[in-house]
């Protein structure tokens, strides 16, 4: 039977200061903005949507940016680092790419096998680039960042968690995610093993809890073809006691959310439609589109958002 879930769709993250999140996550590490819409759930905030150039789903970094937001931690419970898979060739373009725009890399990590860096953006998530030669995607570049180089979508994510084994469970019996390897207190899953839907369980038996608010991660979501194989999923993971909610309309797919035992929200996200449904591909995220329930209440939704620009060409 085909899997109903086919590894990682997007994460969505708090952060502080928009421009200063697109100027990271569009200038300095070169991901197309294909979306700038707002938090469907508190218009107010935006919502920003990272990646390749169409925002293919294995891609999509999203943002909630609160001004002024205060900081949160790093902890159990907690998604700490989400990886992008570069070309094996790339690192030492990247640490210099980084360092150029005051950036603090790691030195160079060995992580079964393969090399990766690790830094924190300005509101300290955690993002690790890991170099590889497994990934046939072709990546995206405004230019700035040359293709040869540029990231190409997710590799995968850490989950940081006190104990594997409740996690594990859901993943590997209900998620179509299968064990893959383990090195030190790291566990690895994957569907297909790939970068783009690896994820990897930290233990951390005695680690504090995080605490969710800007430079963390709000949720993980993992991709299904379509609403009937997300329909599906909905109803293996009630049958096994999971709380799920409805299906939600995101407008560029539906989404139902559920929390992992370890502590960390899953969202199970449709492939369909997708970001070209309301802007065409060569315009994707210049404007901001609403959803047609908030369309009447545009100018009051406009006026309480900062106004952010691109600027890449600053970042060239
Ligand atoms: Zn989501």
């Amino acid at each position: 039977m085909k899997p109903l879930i086919s590894g990682i769709h997007h994460i969505t993250a708090i952060a502080g200061n928009p421009q200063a999140n697109v100027d990271f996550y569009s200038g300095v590490l070169g991901l197309r903005l294909v979306k700038k819409t707002i938090n469907f759930d508190a218009p107010d905030v935006y919502h920003f949507y990272f990646g390749d150039e169409l925002g293919r789903p294995g891609t999509i970094f999203t943002t909630f940016p609160f001004t002024g937001a205060r900081k949160g931690t790093k902890g159990t419970g907690e998604l700490t680092y989400t990886a992008f898979s570069i070309p094996s060739n790339s690192l030492d373009f990247w640490i210099e790419r980084l360092k150029k725009y005051g950036v603090a890399v790691s030195d160079i990590l060995t992580r079964f096998g393969e090399k990766l860096i690790r830094f924190e953006d300005h509101d300290g998530m955690g993002i690790e680039l890991v170099a590889n030669d497994s990934d046939d995607r072709s990546g995206w570049t405004y230019g700035q960042v040359p293709q040869e180089y540029s990231i190409k979508g997710f590799y995968g994510a850490t989950l940081n968690l006190r104990s594997k084994e409740l996690t594990e469970q859901l993943l590997v019996n209900h998620m179509d995610y299968r064990f893959i390897a383990q090195e030190g207190d790291r566990f690895r899953y994957g569907t297909e093993g790939k970068p783009g839907d690896l994820l990897d369980i930290l233990v951390n038996p005695n680690g504090n809890r995080g605490m969710q608010s800007a430079g963390t991660v709000h949720h993980i979501a993992f991709r299904t073809e379509n609403a009937s194989s997300q329909l599906k999923v909905q109803e293996i993971l009630m049958n096994n006691g999971y709380q799920v909610t409805e299906v939600k309309d995101r407008n560029y797919f539906t989404s139902i959310y559920f929390r992992e035992p370890g502590g960390v929200l899953f969202e199970i996200a449709t492939d369909e439609p997708g970001f070209a449904i309301d802007e065409e591909e060569a315009h994707l995220g210049e404007l901001i589109k609403l959803p047609d329930w908030a369309e009447p209440n545009r100018e009051k939704i406009e006026k309480n958002l900062t106004p952010v620009a691109l600027k890449t060409e600053d970042y060239v």
